[in-house]
């Protein structure tokens, strides 16, 4: 398996798990017929899509930055779920949650934001006791609109709302830097805020996707969009505008709902766009 660390320039970014998700495809591509899938056999795993829950971790500047949190603690009636695994990721890998000093969310949908926050005697606690938690300011209005909120942002109420009583909310409006490293950039489409993170370090760049794409099945099929997708015309553009410019300028991708651990590169190959896992 290909390695969970990769550098870029004096930034290290790892790959932690929280597991994984499985859905028909019927479900989670409502509007691709089936048969449409033939020629991708091979990124699926017995008829069904299957997703990596994954998050990174990057150390840069003396700062440790993890994106997203997962999909969080599996309820005990669920033992089998193939999920909330992330804390078992940090001790395995030998991390542990009080390093962290940033969480960035992608956007808010819940298996993003799952391990935010933990009830400790009945009251919230951060999970990261020393972080700040940055998330997109849009999807933060979004996730309050009743009309959204118990469909599309189903635990943020649980795991989203309590930090702003907190007082641990940083907002992302639009193109911004996070850190001297680090720089959000708006991929609406997917939620309304949803943003990717780019990492520049001694002229070498990688870009932690989020969710404007969760197959590699996405790079040649950009019109594809899923039930996930809030608004499927502003994905599709999004997605082919970033696919563009990331085959276009080299950028070393990090997607975390890819086959872990993620990393790879988007290459032409006889006038088609391909992913090409590191
Ligand atoms: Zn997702």
């Amino acid at each position: 398996m290909a390695s969970h660390v990769v550098r870029v320039g004096d930034v290290e970014i790892m790959m932690l798990s929280d597991g994984m998700l499985e859905f028909d495809l019927c479900n989670f591509f409502p509007t691709i017929a089936e048969e449409n899938w033939t020629p991708y056999e091979a990124h699926l795993h017995e008829h069904k899509v299957r997703f990596n829950l994954g998050s990174y971790l990057i150390r840069a500047g003396g700062r440790t930055v993890l994106i997203d949190t997962g999909l969080g603690p599996k309820p005990a009636e669920t033992p089998d779920a193939p999920w909330g695994q992330l804390m078992n990721d940090f001790k395995a890998k030998s991390v542990r949650p009080d390093d962290i000093d940033m969480v960035v969310m992608t956007h808010l949908h819940r298996d993003h934001v799952g391990w935010n926050l933990k009830t400790e005697g009945g009251k919230y606690v951060p999970t990261f006791p020393r972080a700040r938690y940055w998330m997109p300011k849009k999807d933060w209005d979004s996730c309050h609109d009743p009309a959204l909120q118990p469909t599309r942002f189903v635990n943020a109420p649980q795991c989203v709302w309590p930090l702003a009583d907190l007082g641990l909310v940083e907002f992302m409006n639009g193109e911004q830097s996070l850190t001297r490293e680090l720089t959000a950039v708006p991929t609406p489409g997917h939620t309304p805020g949803h943003m990717s993170i780019l990492v520049t370090s001694k002229g070498e760049r990688a870009l932690v996707l989020g969710d404007a794409a969760h197959s590699p099945v996405q790079v040649l099929e950009p019109d594809w969009v899923s039930r996930a997708d809030m608004d499927p015309d502003l994905t599709r553009q999004t997605r082919k505008a970033l696919i563009e410019r990331l085959e276009r300028e080299q950028i070393l991708v990090a997607a975390g709902h890819f086959e872990a651990p993620g990393y790879g590169r988007i290459v032409r190959l006889e006038g088609r766009r391909y992913w090409k896992g590191l």
